[in-house]
């Protein structure tokens, strides 16, 4: 992996292991030469993470739309920071120029992002890795919800095994690292079509 694309909230959250996770997280992209995508705001944890990849050397690409510029307060030294349209160009250049995917604790839109990049898996739009970085167990009973979902055949187990999960940034890393994409090629339930 040379670039990883990192959602996350746009708030500090309420635990402070959340802000020294999302630095940790930039530390290790650094060491292992990732660079790291994000939705270019100086806030919350999105800033946090930032300015942790910047503080230790590495590269930051930060796409943000124009609409949210004043919003969301772009971050201000960004050497490359992408300013879009709309919020749909913003995730697709997030995917398209990432090589995997990272949901640390974030809110609706870290949701969002994260659970579009997945379904695009699933449709095998791309390979790459997708995986929740589950600090204090923020994600555990979303986590539950999609076991649920493949016990009631709404989600193929195969889909499943598409969303990597681990409390630990170098451990998810490792996951990502040695992820292979499902093969099913028909994600249709045949049985009750
Ligand atoms: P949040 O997780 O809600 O704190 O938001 C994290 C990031 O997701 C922020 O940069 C938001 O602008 C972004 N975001 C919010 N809603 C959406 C959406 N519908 N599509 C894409 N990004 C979004």
């Amino acid at each position: 992996m040379k670039t990883l694309c990192v959602y996350c909230g746009s708030n500090a959250g309420a635990r402070p292991n959340y802000l020294h996770t999302a630095r940790q997280l930039g530390h290790l992209l650094v060491e292992r030469q990732i660079g790291l995508v994000y939705g270019g705001a100086s806030v919350g944890m999105m800033g946090a993470i930032a300015n942790a990849v910047l503080s230790a050397g590495g590269h930051v690409t930060g796409v943000i739309p124009a609409d949210l510029v004043d919003k969301e307060i772009a971050h201000k030294n960004l050497p490359d920071l992408r300013v879009v349209g709309s919020m749909h160009e913003r995730k697709q250049l997030m995917a398209d120029l990432s090589d995997g995917f990272i949901a640390l604790p974030g809110g609706l839109g870290t949701f969002e992002e994260f659970f579009e990049v997945v379904t695009w898996g699933q449709l095998g739009f791309h390979t790459k890795p997708c995986g929740l970085l589950n600090v204090c167990g923020y994600y555990d009973k979303l986590l539950d919800f999609l076991d649920s979902a493949v016990q009631e055949r709404l989600v193929r187990p195969e889909h499943r095994a598409i969303i990597l999960q681990s409390p630990d940034a170098a451990e998810l890393l490792e996951q990502m690292a040695a992820y292979q994409p499902p093969t099913v090629e028909k994600w249709l339930d045949r049985r009750t079509a």
